[in-house]
C-alpha cells in the first residue's frame, strides 16, 4: 500500500480514515495533536472480536481521537507457529471499527514495520518476560517488544490500550515502555468473555465444535481454583488440583501459576499481596491463555453502603 491517506474522514462519514506508512500517519497524529486533541492507540493482529471493541471504547473514554493498528506481526510468532493461516478479516474489521466510530485504521504493510536492512532487537530481561510464555515461545516477546515500540513511536499515541486477556504480554509491554522512557501511557483492560466463561480470542475459531464445548472448562478452573485459595487453602496443592483439572477436560496444559501480579515473580502466594492465576493449554491444536486475579486485598475493603 502506498503512504498516502487512502481515504479522510468527515464529520458526515463514519468511516475511520485508513493510514498504511509512516508519513501519512505523521500527518494524521500531527494534525490532531495541532488541534489539541489527545490520541490512544489501540493494536491489534486484526480478525476482530467484542474483545478488541472493548479496548476502543476504553481508548474514546481517555482520548479525544482513537487510531486502531492492525497488523500480524511476524516476529511474534515461532516457525512452527500459525503466522501463514492466522485469521485475516480486514473487510468485516473495518465494518466494527466503523461501528464503534473508530478515527482511523494503521494498516502497515511488513515493509513498512521490519524494511530491508533491518537490524535492531529488543532483548528483555526480568520476571516479566521470564517462564510462562516464553517456555514454549521463547522470541514471542521480543517480537512482541519491537512491534510495540515501533507502534508507539510512529502513532506517538498520548496512550495506549491493551487487555488484560494477555497478561504477561502486558507486563512486558509496561516494564519496555517504561526502561525506554517511552512517553505514552499504558492502559490495561479487562478480558471480555463468551457467555459461558471462555475468553474472546481470534484463535477461538480454530476451536472444533467439541473442543469449543469444552473450552469453558479453562476459566470454570480458574476460578475454582481463585476461590480455593482465597478460603484459604494452600496454593501448591490447588495448583496441583487445578492442573489435573484441566487435563481431565481434555487439555494439554502448558502452565497454571501464581504469579506476583505487579512483577509477575514467582513468589510463594501471600494474601496480602495481588496474584495472578495464568494458564496455557491446548487443546486439540489450538493454544489457549487465561488468567484471573487471585487478591484477597481486594475481597477485604469494606462493602459501600
Ligand atoms: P491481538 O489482536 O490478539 O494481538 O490482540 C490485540 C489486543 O486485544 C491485545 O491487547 C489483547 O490483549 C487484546 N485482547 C484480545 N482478546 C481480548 C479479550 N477477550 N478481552 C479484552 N482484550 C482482548
Amino acid at each position: 500500500m502506498s503512504d498516502v491517506l487512502i481515504e479522510t474522514k468527515s464529520k458526515e462519514k463514519v468511516a475511520p480514515i485508513r493510514v498504511a506508512g509512516v508519513d501519512s500517519l505523521r500527518q494524521l497524529v500531527g494534525g490532531w495533536k495541532h488541534n489539541h486533541a489527545t490520541v490512544a492507540l489501540v493494536p491489534t493482529m486484526g480478525a476482530l472480536h467484542d474483545g478488541h471493541i472493548s479496548l476502543v471504547k476504553l481508548a474514546r473514554h481517555h482520548a479525544d481521537c482513537v487510531i486502531v493498528s492492525i497488523f500480524v506481526n511476524p516476529a511474534q510468532f515461532s516457525p512452527s507457529e500459525d503466522f501463514s493461516s492466522y485469521p485475516r478479516s480486514l473487510d468485516a474489521d473495518l465494518e466494527r471499527l466503523t461501528t464503534a466510530g473508530v478515527d482511523a485504521v494503521f494498516m502497515p504493510g511488513e515493509d513498512t514495520i521490519y524494511p530491508t536492512g533491518f537490524a535492531t532487537n529488543i532483548s528483555l530481561t526480568g520476571p516479566a518476560s521470564a517462564g510462562l510464555e516464553d517456555v514454549s515461545r521463547p522470541d514471542h516477546f521480543s517480537g512482541v517488544a519491537i512491534v510495540v515500540a515501533k507502534l508507539h513511536n510512529m502513532v506517538q499515541p498520548d496512550i495506549a490500550v491493551y487487555g488484560e486477556k494477555d497478561f504477561q504480554q502486558l507486563a512486558v509491554i509496561r516494564q519496555m515502555n517504561s526502561d525506554l522512557n517511552l512517553p505514552v501511557t499504558i492502559k490495561g483492560a479487562p478480558t471480555i468473555r463468551e457467555p459461558d466463561g471462555l475468553a474472546m480470542s481470534s484463535r477461538n475459531q480454530y476451536l472444533s465444535a467439541s473442543e469449543r464445548a469444552a473450552a469453558p472448562a479453562l476459566f470454570r478452573v480458574l476460578q475454582e481454583c481463585r476461590d480455593r485459595i482465597l478460603s484459604g487453602a494452600p496454593a501448591p496443592e490447588i495448583l496441583t488440583w487445578g492442573r489435573t483439572q484441566i487435563e481431565d477436560a481434555g487439555f494439554q496444559i502448558d502452565y497454571l501459576e501464581l504469579r506476583d501480579a505487579q512483577t509477575l515473580e514467582s513468589v510463594p502466594y501471600t494474601p496480602t499481596n495481588p496474584f495472578r492465576l495464568l494458564v496455557a493449554a491446548k487443546i486439540g491444536t489450538t493454544r489457549l491463555i487465561d488468567n484471573i486475579a487471585v487478591d484477597q486485598t481486594k475481597l477485604a475493603q469494606p462493602a459501600p453502603h
